[in-house]
């Protein structure tokens, strides 16, 4: 397996305080990593320094073990390959689920031609794929607005595959999941692993433990253990900093 992004002495502080602390974190090819961690241990800032959206002040993040990360912006980063899907839902509303894909997918055709003109065979079997990947197969003629809050979220992780990403952030998506729907996320995220690398943040242990994967403990902007999620929920720095004991 070869790596896909590297984080080495990673720092960055915000008015003093520091939120990312001398931060190392490697992630592989095709690897599903889970980051768990107390409510300001920088989970979020580790994010949006991969997307460019803050800059750190110290340390190296590279990507393909080769481009760095430290001087790109948003723009930069999805054009690498790394699409970010943020906690709320983003779709077009009033569109149907298979145009809501169609109006992802990497195109040199406009929008009213993708919307209003016939689609490409090529597009169809794109489309029908992807649905099928995000479990809204049955669901492609039907608005973005009738889905629920599970299906939404699962409708803008196929928008975001569309963009054929390397690499997948994905931000609490079982937030304001039924229990069914969270573990079909789990599933669905296994399933798009291996063809992407996926990095997701959660604070739900059962879908922590339903991803099966690689989990890293941030606290204080520092990773404070990583293994399955049984090592480190015996990890008695891990139980002290979720249970205060
Ligand atoms: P998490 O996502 O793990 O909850 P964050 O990355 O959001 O943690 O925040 C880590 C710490 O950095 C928090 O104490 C937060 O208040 C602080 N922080 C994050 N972004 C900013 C900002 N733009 N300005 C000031 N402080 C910030």
């Amino acid at each position: 397996m070869s790596i896909q992004l590297s984080l080495n002495g990673v720092n960055r502080s915000f008015d003093g305080f520091k939120a990312i602390n001398n931060l190392s974190l490697t992630v592989e090819k095709g690897e599903l990593r889970a980051i768990i961690g107390p409510n300001g241990a920088g989970k979020t800032t580790m994010m949006d320094i991969i997307t460019g959206k803050t800059r750190p002040d110290e340390g190296e993040v590279l990507w393909n073990q080769t481009v760095d990360l430290t001087r790109t912006d948003e723009a930069d980063s999805a054009n690498l390959g790394i699409g970010r899907k943020f906690q709320k839902p983003t779709v077009f509303e009033t569109h149907t689920v298979a145009d809501n894909i169609a109006l992802s997918l990497k195109a040199d055709r406009g929008i009213w031609a993708t919307l209003f003109n016939r689609r490409t065979a090529a597009e169809e079997a794109r489309i029908t794929e992807l649905l099928e990947l995000v479990k809204l197969d049955g669901d492609r003629d039907r608005l973005a607005a009738d889905l629920s809050h599970g299906q939404k979220q699962w409708l803008e992780i196929g928008m975001l595959l569309a963009q054929d990403p390397e690499l997948l952030l994905v931000d609490e998506p079982a937030a304001g999941m039924t229990d069914a729907e969270t573990m079909r996320t789990a599933e669905l995220l296994r399933g798009i692993a291996g063809k992407h690398t996926v990095i997701v943040v959660e604070h739900d242990m059962d879908f922590v433990r339903a991803l099966d994967c690689r989990v890293t403990v941030l606290h204080q902007g520092h990773v404070l253990a990583e293994g399955s999620l049984d090592h480190v929920s015996a990890n008695p720095q891990v139980i002290e900093v979720y249970l205060g004991r």
